[in-house]
This record gives C-alpha cells, structure tokens and sequence, in this order.
C-alpha cells in the first residue's frame, strides 16, 4: 500500500457548500489522496454557531469559531463563508503562513482579487476559485489552462440561475416576473432579499472575474456595466418570442475598439435578446452556461449546474486535488496572468443591435418621423413591429401614411436596429422621448449572439 504524504486541511465555513465539501472529504478521503498524490485530513471546520444543524452528518469535534488557530496549521485552507470579511483577512493569513486557499467567493474576488492575487504570487502560494463562477461548471481552469493559448474575442454567460429561472418561466409560462420570483423564492432559488440576483450584483462580479481572465487583465467591479432583469415585463417576454428572440440576463465579456481605435474590453451584464438559434436560448430553468468565442477554438459552450451545495462541492474538491498536487510537486504557485494592458471601456463604446419599444400616437407620418430621428443620429432601422393598443384603432395607421389614424389612440412600435453604437442609441432614444409624435419610450433591450 502507498504510503502518502498528510495533507492538513482546514475548512472556514460549514453552510450550503462547506457542509458538502466536509462530507465529501470525509467519505472520499482515500480516492482523493490516491488521485491527488497525498492524503487529505480534515483537521477542522469554521463556523459561528457549532451547534447548528448542518446539510450533512459531520463530527462535531471539528468544529469550531476559532478560524485564525485552524488557518496557522493547514496546507490548504478552503474559504466557504461567503462575505468580505473576515474571509478576505482569513485568506491573506493562509496564504501568508503558506497554504493554498480554495474559495468560492465571487463577491470577495470581485472586490479584492487583485489584493489576493498579488499576495499569493508574493509568497509562492496559489488560489483556486472554480466554484467562484458557474458554480459545478469547469470554467475557470479552461480559461486559465485550456486556453491559455488562444485569443478569446467573446464571452457570453448565463451565470445567474435564479434570473434565468424567472426569465424562463416568464417564457415558456407566461408567468409575470412577480409570479415568477415567488417561486423562485418558494423552491430556495431566490434569496428573501432577491437585490443580488434581480439586479445584476451577482451576474456583475463574475463577468468581472472571467473579463480578467479571458483578456489577461485586470477587471474592476465598478468598471463592469450593470443593469438587472427588474423592469423586464411580461410584454417585452411576449414581444422577444413574436420576433423569434427569448430574453436572458447575460454576462458579456468582450474585446472591443475604442473611440480612437485602440484596443479595449467591455465587461457588462444586463437582460438581452438572443435568437431562438442560439445554444443560450437553450439554458432553462435555473441552469448556468458560458459561450466563449475564440480565435483558434471557435465557438466552445459550457453548461450545467450555476449553484447548489453539492454540486459546487464538486469544483471545490477539484480544486483541492490540484492543491494538494501542487504540494506534492512542489514549486511556486503560477500567477494569475494579468499583465496586459488593455483598458475597461465604458458602456458607451459598445456596438451591438438593440430592440427599441416605442408608444407613439396612432397617426399617419409617425413611422416616417420616427424613422428619420434614427436616421438622423446615425443609426439604421432593420424591423419593425406594430401594435394598436386602441381597441378600436386600424393596425396599420402608423404605418401607412395616407390612412388618417384616430385622435387619441395609441400605438406600440417595436424597432430593430442594425448595428449601432451605443452612444449613438442613447442620442436616438433622447431624441425620441422629446418626439411629439413619441408618447414614450417603453424600453430599449440590446439584441446580442447575432
Ligand atoms: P452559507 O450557506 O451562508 O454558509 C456560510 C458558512 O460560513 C456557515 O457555515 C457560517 O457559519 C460560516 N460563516 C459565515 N460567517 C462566518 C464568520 N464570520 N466566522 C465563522 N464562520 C462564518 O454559504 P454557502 O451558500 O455555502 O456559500 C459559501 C460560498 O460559496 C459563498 O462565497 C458563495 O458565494 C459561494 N458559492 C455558493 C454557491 C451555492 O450554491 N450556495 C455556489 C457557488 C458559490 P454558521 O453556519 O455557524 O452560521
């Protein structure tokens, strides 16, 4: 029998993930040592309360409140709190006293990775954070390793499974978005305050962390563009599918040209159309995928599980077989490769399509006056969509010039554009809310995956 190396691990936190991650350790103990090279003792577990019921049998003797005292003594450190503190402190302890640290902590990465990064190069230490993203979903390694020999041009992610669960049943349901959330809530996808996933925080911080990975950069949180799915209406959902597009929240990652023509990157997340084609329109219910577009690989998508304790227990202890490894080999730990220097461009500099949903009065020449403040700001007009919210109103009196519409009656017009810029957009849409032929603008969603 092979004698292995002892590797003392130390686990801060015992919730949804750490719960599963110490079972997992616990029962699989000899096949990870056998695949990582050296075994792998659980020495102890974090938590606040050690008293409290947990999502999985573990001895009680593990646990403990006292964090500090476990870190001094382990290889490998696994951060399963959550928050930014204490674990930011907690994790530059560990790395400081020489241990490889494993979090799944999007939001603390988002904020201080550069901070950790830093540090963990300094001293010769390594972090893993596959379970940082996408939760079960391997894409943190194939874009730090698989990859690392291409160009990504793009990445667009579902990286937020509760809003892709509500955007889902709002489609394929016909559910409100409120209808929607109280499910979601009800089924444990939503938290009692949704602000995180409604809005886009969550989504927001791992576009961050993959734009700094896919571009070899680093990405700020606050330079990631953010809007959320909460104004998204059954209407505009219907609307989407009547056009052959179904609504997602994405997290979009991309090289972009700036204004002067250097080179730049865009890391935004807000809800967005696709077409019914595309492998993203595919993702259902609270499933997470990532769609990279390279140079040499081309179009690669990876899809599965965005959350849940056990399954992201599963990139944890991926990551631990890989520090573990790394301890038995030896050697420093390889820096996160952040060396280019390209810069974050604002929202403004993007060029994409856009869907723009207008109310305007049902009169003949609107469509022609209109058309023309699109025109005139640079930006052209591929479809349009009609609707008369009049009961009584002609369809059509918009559209055609000479049929003279009812005074008073409104008409919805959903407009398609080419590709414009997105500075270009706002002008147009400033230019129409000022319209006497726009009664309002009702929405503007960006069309993308075309
Ligand atoms: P959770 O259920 O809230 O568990 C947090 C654990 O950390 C609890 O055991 C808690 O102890 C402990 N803890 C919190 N603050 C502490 C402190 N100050 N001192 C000591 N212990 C403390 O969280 P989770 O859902 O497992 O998520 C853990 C991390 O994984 C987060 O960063 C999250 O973003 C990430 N993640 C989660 C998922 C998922 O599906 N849940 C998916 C991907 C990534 P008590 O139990 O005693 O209160």
């Amino acid at each position: 029998m092979i004698e292995y190396r002892n590797l003392r691990v130390a686990l801060l936190g015992a919730g949804n993930v750490g719960a599963q991650v110490a079972s997992m350790l616990l029962e699989h103990g000899t096949e990870l040592a056998e695949r990582a090279g050296a075994g792998l003792e659980l020495v102890g577990i974090a938590v606040r309360d050690p008293r409290a019921k947990r999502h999985a049998e573990l001895p009680s003797e593990l646990f403990t409140t006292d964090a500090e005292q476990l870190i001094a003594g382990a290889d490998i450190v696994i951060e399963l709190m959550g928050g930014l503190e204490p674990a930011r402190s907690h994790i530059l302890h560990a790395l400081n006293s020489g241990a490889d640290v494993i979090t799944g902590n999007k939001a603390l990465l988002a904020t201080h990775g550069a901070e950790l990064f830093e540090t963990a190069e300094q001293v010769g230490a390594q972090l893993y954070y596959e379970a940082a993203v996408a939760g079960a979903i391997p894409i943190i390694r194939p874009l730090r390793e698989s990859l690392a020999g291409d160009h990504i041009t793009r990445i667009m992610g579902i990286v937020n499974g509760t809003t892709n669960f509500i955007l889902d049943r709002m489609s394929r349901l016909g559910e409100t978005q409120e209808q929607a959330l109280a499910v979601a809530t009800e089924l444990g996808y939503a938290e009692a305050d949704p602000t995180a996933d409604v809005d886009g925080f969550d989504a927001a911080q791992k576009a961050a962390i993959l734009a700094g990975l896919a571009f070899h950069t680093n990405v700020p949180l606050e330079s990631v563009y953010r809007e959320g799915i909460r104004g998204i209406t059954l209407e505009q959902v219907e609307s989407a599918a009547r056009a052959g597009h179904v609504l997602k929240l994405l997290a979009i990652c991309e090289r972009i040209e700036a204004a002067d023509g250097s080179e730049g990157v865009s890391a935004r997340v807000y809800p967005a159309l696709i077409p019914d084609s595309h492998p993203l329109a595919a993702v259902h219910g609270a499933k997470n995928a990532v769609f990279i577009e390279a140079d040499a690989a081309g179009d690669l998508m990876f899809y599965g599980a965005g959350a849940g304790g056990r399954e992201t227990a599963s990139a944890v202890l991926g990551d631990v077989v890989s520090a573990a490894r790394r301890h038995v080999i030896g050697g420093p730990g390889i820096a996160e490769s952040h060396g280019a220097t390209v810069t974050v461009l604002p929202i403004d500099q993007i060029v994409t399509r856009y869907s723009v949903r207008l109310r305007v009065n049902d009169r003949p020449g609107v469509l022609a006056t209109v058309a023309t403040v699109f025109a005139e700001h640079g930006v052209s007009v591929e479809t349009v969509e009609q609707t008369v919210a009049h009961p009584d109103a002609e369809l059509g009196d918009v559209l055609a010039d000479a049929v003279p519409g009812e005074s008073g009656s409104t008409a919805t017009l959903v407009i398609g554009t080419h590709r414009a810029a997105e500075a270009a957009l706002a002008a147009t849409v400033t230019a129409l809310a000022a319209n006497d032929a726009v009664r309002a603008v009702d929405s503007v969603l960006r069309v993308e995956g075309i």
